[in-house]
């Protein structure tokens, strides 16, 4: 994408968003631009003992869709409410 250039990159943008399309006209420099590594993932086992994974620790959320911190605080609140009287 780099050897290609910014006003490739920046024709790109304007092919896939569906924001206005001279928002691409923003990114000025390459430092403006970041890499982010996507994971959706999840442990085959979310516990042992002394140790339980909740959250993206459990099942690593893709910030697409918006839902990874909603699901974290219900393995939270899921966890307090079996656990907090046993402990
Ligand atoms: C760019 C991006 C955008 C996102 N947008 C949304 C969104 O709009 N809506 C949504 O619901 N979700 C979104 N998500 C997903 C959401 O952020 C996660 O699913 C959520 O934060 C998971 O919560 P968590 O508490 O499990 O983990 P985290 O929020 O990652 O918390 C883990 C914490 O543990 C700390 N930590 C790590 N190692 C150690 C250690 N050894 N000792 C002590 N502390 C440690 C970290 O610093 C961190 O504070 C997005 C994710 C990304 C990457």
């Amino acid at each position: 994408m780099r050897s290609a250039g910014l006003a490739a990159f920046r024709d790109s943008l304007r092919a896939i968003l569906h924001v206005q399309a001279s928002r691409a006209d923003e990114i000025q420099d390459w430092e403006q631009v970041k890499l982010l590594s996507v994971q959706v993932n999840r442990l085959q086992r979310w516990w042992r003992p002394g140790l339980l994974c909740i959250g993206d620790a459990a099942h690593a959320m893709s910030p697409v869709g918006g839902v990874g911190v909603n699901l974290a605080v219900q393995d939270a609140v899921a966890a307090a409410n079996l656990l907090a009287e046993h402990l």
